[in-house]
């Protein structure tokens, strides 16, 4: 057998599935109390922004998380979006993040009209450098007056969004230490790490504020969701406040104080969260177990395998694996995904997309390498 129909029969193996089933990348599971908790938000009527339910999974984030306040929104990228609104970033800022993402997180800082800056990310975490920060920052940055501008552009350097690339921790600690040198907000693109776990700490619960996503193909859903964590007290209610069009408490009138978002997570769509958030810890050992057997395997095959490292307890939410070039990348690919194993690659760098494309950005080798080689297997929860 040649090495990808070797990695083909052990997918088939693990997920105990026929040579002729199709094998997703990863679909949600809903086998608890999901329809329970749908009937019961239909038969209460509460099906929008507003019941019981909606603030009950804020509740619930926040006491899993352990950050002091979890905000609901219609999806991860809105919660970027107001993310970056509640740590102060205008227009024309510039907000540091890593080409090697997926698109919502640049898009949400667009939105905030800023742009986004790339530097690298680091080859063993795939999530951002802290060393590439910290030279970026010398080579361009200046404190004038305590605030952070890049001494090219002149304009002020608000913000840094790194990203938990497939729920592994990035340098995080080391990341944020850089920041508070440069007084320069930090923001987590948290998106992919619920439950994830580094030194002990949820991720999302280092930066300022984060943003995790719910969305169907995330480890758990609520259709489409998001989530804002924070420790502070006055960004957590002024979360609230832009998410629900920046409306001011009142028994009748209609009165609003800014301009506001229709960003508030539908009742409807928590019970599902719930329901989710009930099974995560089962989720989280089940996709543990698959990544462990995906090791071993790939160890014996002499094929990179993207384990976690010390101090990370690692979700999982999608396994990795790293081949010795594109063209090895690409055979796969087309193998695997003409065999009904699905595959994917990984994102192709922001800063080759035509809208980022004359952005500033760092030296990218490292996000250049990971780009022509990683590839996501299956990953699904396996209930069978
Ligand atoms: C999924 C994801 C988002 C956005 O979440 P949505 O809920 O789909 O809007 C943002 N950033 C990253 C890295 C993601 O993977």
């Amino acid at each position: 057998m040649n090495q990808t129909n070797t990695i083909l029969a052990l997918i088939r193996k693990l997920f105990n599935a026929g040579n002729d089933e199709f094998i997703p990348l990863h679909i949600p599971c809903l086998n608890g109390n999901e329809k329970k908790y749908l009937n019961e938000c239909i038969d209460s009527t509460f099906v929008s922004s507003v019941g019981k339910f909606v603030n009950s999974f804020e509740d619930k984030v926040a006491e899993y998380t352990k950050a002091k306040h979890a905000i609901v929104c219609v999806n991860g990228t809105n919660a970027l979006h107001l993310a970056l609104l509640l740590v102060g970033v205008e227009s024309e800022d510039e907000v540091i993040t890593q080409p090697l993402t997926f698109i919502a997180t640049t898009n949400a800082i667009t939105y905030a009209n800023a742009t986004p800056v790339f530097v690298d990310v680091d080859r063993d975490t795939m999530g951002m450098s802290p060393v590439a920060l910290k030279k970026f920052l010398l080579e361009n940055a200046e404190l004038r007056d305590g605030v952070c501008y890049n001494k090219i552009t002149n304009n002020r350097i608000k913000a840094c969004m790194p990203m938990h690339t497939f729920g592994h921790a990035c340098r995080i600690e080391e990341i944020l230490s850089i920041c508070n040198e440069y007084n320069i907000e930090l923001v987590e693109d948290a998106a992919e790490g619920m439950g994830s776990v580094y030194k002990g700490k949820h991720l999302g619960t280092f930066g300022k504020v984060s943003a995790i996503s719910f969305n169907g193909n995330k480890i758990m859903t609520t259709g489409g969701g998001g989530i804002i964590l924070t420790d502070d007290d006055a960004l957590a209610a002024k979360a609230k406040h832009l998410s629900t069009q920046s409306k001011i408490p009142h028994k009748w009138e209609y009165v609003h104080d800014n301009i506001g978002y229709n960003y508030r997570m539908p009742n409807i769509n928590a019970a599902l969260g719930l329901a989710q958030l009930e099974r995560l810890d089962f989720f989280l050992e089940n996709k543990r177990q698959l990544a462990k057997e995906y090791s071993v395997f790939f160890k014996e095959n002499s094929i990179e395998f993207f384990d976690e490292r010390d101090e990370e307890k690692c979700n999982f939410w999608l396994n990795a694996i790293i081949f010795n070039d594109k063209k090895e990348r690409d055979s796969f690919l087309e193998e695997s995904n003409d065999a009904g194993v699905m595959t994917r690659p990984i994102w192709q760098l922001m800063n080759k997309l035509p809208m980022f494309k004359n952005n500033i950005k760092g030296d990218l080798a490292n996000s250049e390498w990971l780009e022509d080689r990683v590839v996501n297997i299956p990953s699904s929860v396996r209930e069978k």
